[in-house]
């Protein structure tokens, strides 16, 4: 049976950016992926935001162009809030060449990755899968994203407020948009969300996103109906790509490690609950995991597990909870009509490009 030190579950990008730092200080550390490929179910629009960018290295071939214009609709689409920034906001990634760079850099750290075997549980030390046999483990990183079943088995806290998202993505011509950031206000489409159309010079993504239970008609009709109007759409010149899936927006949850083992990324509830933007918290937290699991395998003493503190990192999203609910609240037209009016306003302008160009996405856990 293979041993390791340290069990990652969950090759996105929170589980092979912890498993390259805990390798990088020595550890032995195994990926279990229950995807076959990395480039296959990709679940994320890969809208990368300048405090990330500032903050972390991520090669500049895997972005697209610099985004600086964001235009905020209105459920009519009239008239749309231009908004514009001095610097690049925004950069779509290549989502499939982002996670092969992360899962080269884990195996050049010295980590394993190993693709097609989906996690069943962890008892005694050992963890089983279908598709791979079992790993004995001293530690176990819930990486396994929203819905994580390795929170479960830790005893560990677990999501339960989510938006579900859904988006096409497909391939236009070349210099064919101006890069834009659109953003549609519409509960019709979106409750308690947005629908969203991006693009990353090669692709454009259209999406929305909305609370499940107030998406009566099913998240794929409302992709489709508001994909056939969409503003800002560039026409498509090759195939379809359909990602999708729930996004956690309850805020960091409280229990997030165990003497077993801790939770990174969407398991952890590690997504900003207003912009529900979750790559820059994976990239943020995969630092302190990493550095909290380290300290706690060499010394064994349990305090070390107490800086990885779910209380304390909730308490600074108490804002951006406060908005979420108010944001979630805006369930009629009328109402995101009457929201959108009010950011026309200077103080509504300045809310918003907070909110969209502002550096608190996700506070520094580092
Ligand atoms: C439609 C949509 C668009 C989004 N767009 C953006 C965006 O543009 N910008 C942004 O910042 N955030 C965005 N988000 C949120 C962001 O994508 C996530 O917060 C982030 O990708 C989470 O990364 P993760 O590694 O924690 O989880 P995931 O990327 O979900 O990775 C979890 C991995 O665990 C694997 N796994 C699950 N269960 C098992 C199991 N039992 N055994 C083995 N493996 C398992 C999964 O296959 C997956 O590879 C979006 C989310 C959605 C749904």
């Amino acid at each position: 049976m293979q041993t390791v030190d340290v069990l990652v579950v969950g090759a996105g990008l929170a589980g092979l950016r912890t498993a390259c730092l805990l390798a990088r200080r020595g550890l032995s550390v195994l990926v279990a992926e229950r995807r076959r490929s990395l480039s296959a179910g990709i679940r994320t629009t890969g809208i990368f935001v300048r405090r990330t960018l500032d903050d972390f290295p991520l090669p500049g071939h895997l972005l697209g162009p610099g985004i600086r214009h964001v235009l905020l609709y209105p459920p009519s689409r009239r008239a749309p809030i231009r908004l514009t920034s001095d610097r690049d906001e925004y950069r779509v990634a290549d989502m499939a060449a982002v996670y092969a760079h992360a899962r080269d850099a884990a195996l050049a750290a010295g980590a394993g990755v190993l693709l097609g075997a989906r996690y069943l549980g962890f008892s005694g030390g050992v963890a089983r899968f279908a598709g791979a046999g079992p790993v004995r483990a001293g530690f176990v990183i819930g990486a396994d994203g929203a819905r994580s079943r390795v929170a479960r088995d830790l005893g560990l806290d677990v999501n339960t407020r989510f938006l579900v998202g859904a988006e096409i993505v497909h391939p236009i011509a070349s210099g064919t948009s101006t890069p834009a950031f659109h953003c549609v206000l519409d509960p019709r489409v979106a409750p308690g969300y947005l629908g969203w159309v991006i693009d990353d010079g090669r692709h454009a993504h259209v999406g929305v996103a909305g609370y499940p239970e107030a998406m009566r008609a099913g998240v794929r009709h409302l992709l489709d109906a508001f994909a056939a109007t969409a503003p800002g759409r560039a026409a498509a010149v090759g195939p379809v790509e359909r990602r999708g899936g729930p996004i956690p927006v309850g805020g960091v949850l409280r229990r997030l490690a165990c003497p077993a083992g801790l939770l990174v990324g969407d398991a952890a509830g590690a997504v900003s609950p207003l912009t529900a933007g979750g790559l820059d918290p994976c990239l943020r937290m995969a630092e302190l995991a990493a550095a909290v699991t380290a300290d706690y395998l060499r010394t064994g003493d349990r305090r070390a597990l107490e800086r990885y503190d779910g209380v304390a990192l909730r308490g600074r999203f108490r804002g951006r909870l406060l908005l979420r609910r108010a944001f979630g609240g805006l369930r009629s037209a009328a109402a995101a009509e009457a929201a959108v009016h009010v950011l026309r306003a200077r103080p509504g302008r300045a809310l918003a490009a907070r909110i969209l160009f502002g550096d608190g996405s996700f506070p520094d856990v580092r």
